[in-house]
């Protein structure tokens, strides 16, 4: 019926599934909306197996109560292509203090979104009221189209057309288990694309973090993006200078830490949004012709993938350290050339690097000291002819992490494996035999990497007499 019969049948179990009805416009751009397709429980894979306990004891109550009550969004998306989601979204006619008074377990949050969060144990169910073009409630809209307040209700209809992609507005509906398309979303999973639903310019205008979801959707599911959506982009990223520090933040999280950074940071780039979320970096890869810093990001992000697939902890700190290492080396290389000694310029840069960029993205503090403990103790991996040192440093609480940001920075400078591997030997010895390799060590000087440049005059100062450590510092 779509010209694509096997590709459906993977989403749908028969082809020829689904109940359509009459052709509609869309009260936004007047074009017409295809026609509303419902897929039977028989005829889809969506099992309430695979939905979380929560989530069902939402979806039930609501509908008990007398309200619609359907899993939208990611969820539904997620589970017609056979995935495991992590989150459940509820959409409902219910408004929040109607949901709240539903659950003793709920709390009612955001001001431009107002929604109710339920709660159970670990598990936040977040129930959304369907949201219309111009109903009851309030919307707020700035003058370049950007939507700052949106708590209009409407009907489920409306709710579909005011959502990102058409493979998001996909509704499960509790009361006979059929999943309801409003835009087109089915096909969309079956070929493999995203699409905007409505006029792509004005839908970036209105939040232009939905180009952010675009890139981060694709490179999750492996989709592309359809050609109308992808082609604004490249004029409307710099609108992205608009959001909000903080979301830019959350937005950063779920590209980068959600097990497809890699693709994530492919996408970014191809779309000429990595220069709007990260413009040192964005900078640093323009110049950066030998490919050198590209493979040790690519090598970085694709090992915190790995991680995240093995269930093991990965944290933004080491991610955000590897995005904005160039920052740092950029920062270090104009202090000393503007005459500040090593020392000096290696605890400077840290923090510059993390303020500079904290105007685009609110990076929280706990994060941002993590991130310079790994920097300054890079040079410090240089120095090792000093058995007290090099105890010290083996002993500091952010070892490891330093340790593997600078088994990375092997992949970027390759005359630091050298370095690499004498303090991946020096983990596992004896007090004796550490000694030895203490006592063998090569001076800072007789090393490679772009530190030993820098170390260099911070020796020759040392020599006056013993200078008051900092914490975490560059020089121990
Ligand atoms: P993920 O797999 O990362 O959770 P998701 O699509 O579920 O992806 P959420 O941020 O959980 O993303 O959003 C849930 C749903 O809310 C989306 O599927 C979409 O329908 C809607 N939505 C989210 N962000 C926007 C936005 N900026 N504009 C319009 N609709 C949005
Ligand atoms: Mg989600």
């Amino acid at each position: 019926m779509f010209g694509f019969g096997n590709a459906f049948s993977r989403v749908l179990r028969r082809a020829s599934a689904g109940v359509k009805d009459a052709s509609r416009l869309n009260p936004a751009t007047r074009k017409p909306l295809p026609a509303l397709r419902t897929v039977a429980r028989a005829d889809h894979c969506i099992s309430r197996k695979n939905i979380s306990p929560g989530a069902l004891r939402v979806l039930y109550r609501l509908h008990e109560s007398g309200y619609a009550a359907y899993l939208v969004g990611g969820a539904v998306r997620d589970l017609l292509l056979g995935g495991h989601p992590k989150d459940f979204d509820i959409a409902t006619d219910a408004t929040p203090e109607q949901v709240r008074h539903l659950f003793r377990n709920c709390r009612l949050i955001g001001r431009r979104f107002r929604l109710a969060h339920v709660v159970f144990g670990r598990e936040i169910v977040e129930v959304a009221t369907f949201r219309g073009h111009d109903g009851e409630g309030e919307r707020e809209v700035h003058d370049g189209g950007r939507i700052l307040r949106d708590n209009v209700w409407g009907t489920i209809e409306e709710d579909a057309l005011r959502r990102d992609f058409r493979v998001n507005a996909l509704y499960y509906d509790i009361s006979d288990f059929s999943v309801r398309d409003y835009v087109g979303g089915l096909e969309d999973l079956a070929t493999r694309q995203l699409h905007l639903i409505g006029d792509p310019s004005q839908r970036y205008r209105e939040d232009p973090v939905r180009m952010l979801r675009a890139a981060r959707l694709s490179a999750k599911l492996d989709f592309s993006i359809a050609p109308d959506t992808a082609e604004p982009i490249a004029a409307l990223a710099p609108l992205l200078g608009d959001v909000s520090p903080a979301r830019l933040f959350d937005e950063s999280i779920k590209l980068f830490m959600s097990g497809h950074g890699l693709s994530s940071f492919r996408q970014l780039e191809r779309y000429g949004l990595l220069p709007w979320l990260l413009p040192s970096l964005g900078k640093a890869l323009e110049r950066d012709e030998a490919g050198a810093l590209r493979r040790m990001l690519e090598h970085a992000l694709a090992g915190t993938d790995e991680r995240v697939r093995q269930d093991k902890p990965v944290t933004p700190a080491f991610t955000f350290a590897v995005l904005l290492w160039s920052s740092v080396q950029w920062e270090v290389q104009r202090l000393l050339a503007s005459g500040a000694d090593a020392m000096d310029a290696w605890h400077r840069a840290g923090p510059s690097a993390v303020a500079t960029q904290a105007q685009r993205m609110a990076i929280p503090r706990r994060f941002g000291v993590a991130m310079e403990e790994i920097w300054a103790l890079q040079p410090r991996f240089m120095v090792r002819s000093s058995r007290g040192r090099v105890h010290r440093l083996l002993a500091h609480p952010r070892f490891r992490a330093a340790f593997d940001f600078l088994l990375l920075r092997a992949v970027q400078e390759p005359a630091l494996q050298e370095v690499a591997d004498w303090w991946t030997v020096a983990q596992g010895q004896s007090a004796e035999e550490l000694a030895a390799l203490v006592a063998k060590a090569p001076s800072p000087a007789e090393a490679g990497g772009s530190d030993a440049r820098a170390l260099a005059p911070a020796r020759r100062r040392r020599r006056g007499g013993r200078r008051k450590r900092k914490p975490g510092g560059a020089g121990g």
